[in-house]
């Protein structure tokens, strides 16, 4: 856990969400300002920068955050969806503990801007 993690205090109940999962591992909540009908963010427990932080200690989680994202997806009706994970400012990071963004329920553009 990091002191003045905005996610780390929304794990730790500090902060409300609109929690969809939780494990051991890993939590999911709705985005606060949803860019798509689905919009949920999945991220490891464990307090990560962002993928760059990832070493081979944290390869069971990410697959795990891959496979749990898929089982979310599934429980809000969509089998169609992105998975986004920012890394650094210039990428649209804004929060750094590493997430993946889960968005569906609607076309979605590809270049992204
Ligand atoms: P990123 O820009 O990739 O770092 O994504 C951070 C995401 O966190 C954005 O989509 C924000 O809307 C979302 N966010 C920020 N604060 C909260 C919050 N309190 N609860 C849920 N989502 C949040």
């Amino acid at each position: 856990m990091s002191e003045n993690c905005l996610f780390c205090k929304i794990i730790k109940g500090e902060i409300p969400c609109d929690k969809l999962y939780e494990d051991e591992d890993v939590f999911a909540f709705r985005d606060i300002a949803p860019q798509a009908p689905m919009h949920v963010l999945i991220i490891p427990k464990e307090h990560l920068r962002g993928p760059e932080a990832v070493g081979e200690a944290n390869e069971r989680v990410m697959g795990k955050l891959m496979r749990v994202a898929n089982e979310i997806a599934g429980k809000e009706g969509q089998t169609d969806y992105r998975l986004v994970c920012n890394n650094g400012a210039v990428a649209g990071q804004t929060v750094f503990h590493l997430h993946m963004h889960i968005i569906g329920g609607r076309p979605l553009g590809w270049p992204p801007g």
